[in-house]
């Protein structure tokens, strides 16, 4: 790193537990963003700032005034524009060193495996199950860590499934695809404007400390808070052996 990076990354390199050496690989490391909303602005802000060296970010939309209330790298000039071109460019400006990669599109399960194999951690910001379970399977496949999030009316949830340990529960462990899912959108159910921000910070922290490595991450826990109360609780994740995309197999 040269003066003006150890300068611009001091306050993390001043943390013992991450130094140089994590803010060196946080700038040799690629971070996919699936999904630029609620949860995707403050996850991506942070990994900029913090100087994760390659983004990756996905989102089909296009900025719509509805989402100004809580998506806090739009401004107003910026509806009707691509949320991964209006994310890149706030990006962009606040640390240059960062290279954007954008994919404007709604991804599959062929699209997702390619951007999922260039990351070294994914974080999923998306708003349904079916892009959830799909990121899911590739980062299993891939044996890539996945930072998940969610968040509707108060309600916020974050966990990690890191099947580079193949003891660690995935996705599909947890919430098991069907129709009893019921779809819940922020469309019609309504969202608290910081609950996105707590939740996508909270991404954006365990992915860092994926990178660096440093602490403990949420694998094998999952948080649950409710906003309306601040009260926070933490539920064990079990490994379904009988699961369909991460069970090993062999019994
Ligand atoms: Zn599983």
């Amino acid at each position: 790193m040269d003066d003006a990076q150890l300068l611009r990354y001091s306050r993390h390199i001043l943390l013992s537990e991450l130094g140089v050496d994590a803010q060196q690989r946080f700038g040799e490391s690629h971070a996919l963003i699936v999904g630029v909303g609620g949860l995707g602005n403050p996850a991506a802000q942070f990994l900029a700032a913090a100087g994760v060296g390659t983004l990756s970010l996905v989102d089909a939309d296009r900025v719509d005034l509805t989402n100004l209330q809580r998506q806090i790298l739009f401004d107003t000039a910026a509806v009707g524009r691509f949320k991964v071109d209006a994310a890149r460019a706030r990006i962009g400006a606040v640390n240059p060193e960062v290279k954007v990669l954008t994919v404007p599109a709604r991804v599959g399960p062929g699209e997702l495996a390619p951007l999922v194999a260039a990351a070294d951690v994914v974080i999923d910001c998306s708003d349904n199950f079916a892009t959830r379970h799909a990121v899911n399977r590739a980062c299993v496949s891939a044996r890539k860590p996945l930072v998940s999030g969610a968040a509707i009316r108060f309600d916020g949830q974050i966990a990690v499934f890191d099947l580079r340990n193949p003891a660690n529960s995935c996705y599909h462990c947890l919430f098991g695809e069907g129709d009893e899912f019921e779809e819940t959108r922020c469309a019609t159910m309504g969202v608290f404007a910081p609950l996105v921000g707590i939740v996508g910070a909270m991404q954006a922290a365990e992915a860092l400390k994926l990178l660096a490595p440093a602490g403990r991450s949420l694998a094998g826990r999952l948080l649950l808070v409710d906003a309306l109360t601040m009260e926070w609780r933490e539920v064990k994740v079990l490994k379904d052996p009988a699961c369909p995309v991460c069970a090993t197999g062999g019994h």
